[in-house]
């Protein structure tokens, strides 16, 4: 049963919305491409985890996709896990291509790509470890009955060949390839046969889990050094891409293509809130919209559903991320 399901993750959403509003010949703008094409596959790596997931029988296991939790001193993240009466796993999907070497007395993890090259990377098991001990202090800290916690790494890639050097072949049970996932969490099960959590433990864990997900709020347009000035204003057409809609009669009209519509300012509000902050006021969309009248723009906001505060001059409207759909119309 999926308890928390696996939306496009917003840092698309802030890098899609970025390289929109930034012009084409902007000296990031292939920065933020090639992120953006990596990230991509990440998140189809992990929708064909979903996929094989769904052959779990029924009811046995409580799933929870990209969970993001406060450990002792830092964030950490799981892009899955899997939760039993008898164990819990921690499931991350790595979409690495060509050949992998782990070298498990070198403790060196490196990928040959197609074209034969060498690369180093970070290993991904170490990485794995340090989530498995942050969830098993995370689990410990709120009194929860210790259940074994075990961890995978999945290559969602089927031609990635997986090789182990050294003597210690170790990394064996700890890094498979997605078909065979179910197998793998069947025979956890086989081994964890005795249940240590009861049905209302847990599901005073799941509460927990995904009550404490914490989004990052980090800001994209910092992560890459862009000023705010540099981010393009005004409400942009539907029809030919320009950011040249003015505000005529109740509606918008493009002053290149003369496309209307009714709801253009509704991505420009979202690309606010996903490039420069979580809430707005009145001046700020003034200004980002272009628009000169602030009953205009009250009345914009106000058809949104966003959440306000504060009276008057003073109002702010803050996002809901939950409610809004931050998918870019295409
Ligand atoms: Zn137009």
């Amino acid at each position: 049963m999926i308890i928390k399901s696996r939306g496009l993750p917003i840092r698309i959403l802030k890098g899609e919305a970025l390289q929109n509003r930034l012009p084409k010949n902007h000296e990031k703008q292939a920065d933020i491409e090639r992120d953006l094409k990596i990230r991509w596959k990440g998140y189809s790596g992990e929708q064909s985890l979903d996929y094989f997931l769904q052959f779990l029988p029924r009811g046995k296991y409580l799933i929870f996709h990209d969970l993001r939790l406060k450990g002792e001193r830092n964030f950490f993240q799981m892009d899955t896990l899997i939760l039993s009466p008898f164990f819990a796993l921690i499931i991350e999907v790595k979409n690495y291509s060509g050949t992998l070497i782990f070298d498990t007395e070198l403790n060196q993890f490196t990928r040959i790509n197609h074209q034969n090259k060498e690369e180093g990377f970070q290993d991904p098991i170490a990485q794995a470890r340090r989530q498995h001990l942050q969830l098993f202090s995370w689990l410990q800290e709120r009194h929860f009955p210790q259940i074994p916690l075990e961890y995978l790494i999945v290559i969602s890639d089927p031609s990635t060949i997986i090789k182990v050097v050294g003597q210690n072949k170790t990394i064996d049970p700890f890094v498979i390839h997605l078909d065979q996932i179910v197998n793998k969490i069947e025979q956890f099960h086989s081994y964890y046969k005795k249940p240590l959590l009861t049905q209302l433990q847990m599901k005073r864990m799941a509460e927990l889990l995904v009550e404490s997900h914490t989004p990052t709020q980090k800001s994209i347009l910092e992560e890459y050094k862009i000023e705010q000035d540099e981010v393009i204003k005004g409400v942009q057409c539907m029809k030919c891409n320009s950011f040249s809609m003015i505000r005529e009669k109740y509606q918008w009209k493009c002053t290149q293509c003369q496309y209307t519509s009714k709801k253009a300012h509704e991505q420009s509000i979202k690309d606010y809130f996903l490039l420069i902050e979580s809430h707005i006021t009145n001046k700020k969309c003034r200004e980002f919209l272009m628009l000169s009248s602030s009953k205009t723009t009250h009345t914009i906001l106000k058809s949104m559903k966003l959440i306000a505060s504060g009276e008057k001059k003073g109002r702010v409207y803050q996002i809901d991320y939950k409610k809004i759909d931050f998918r870019r119309q295409k």
